[in-house]
């Protein structure tokens, strides 16, 4: 029995369908390399914003200790 089903899954940034193929498809889940990239670059600046990331801030900060 040979696994010939085509899984199918959305493209996190633009929502469509993309075949499941290893051999074709180099930026999956994502539908295409542009998609790819717009992603990281939205992840890139939602980890700029993200709430409560001041753990950097707390280990360069003596002070803060009591
Ligand atoms: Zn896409």
């Amino acid at each position: 029995m040979k696994g010939e089903v085509e899984r199918v899954v959305s493209c996190p940034n633009c929502k469509r369908g993309v075949k499941w193929d290893l051999t074709k498809e180099k930026f999956l889940p994502f539908c295409s390399k542009r998609c790819s990239l717009i992603d990281l670059g939205a992840w890139a600046s939602e980890e700029m914003v993200l709430p409560g990331g001041t753990i950097k801030d707390g280990d360069s900060d003596p002070n803060a200790e009591t």
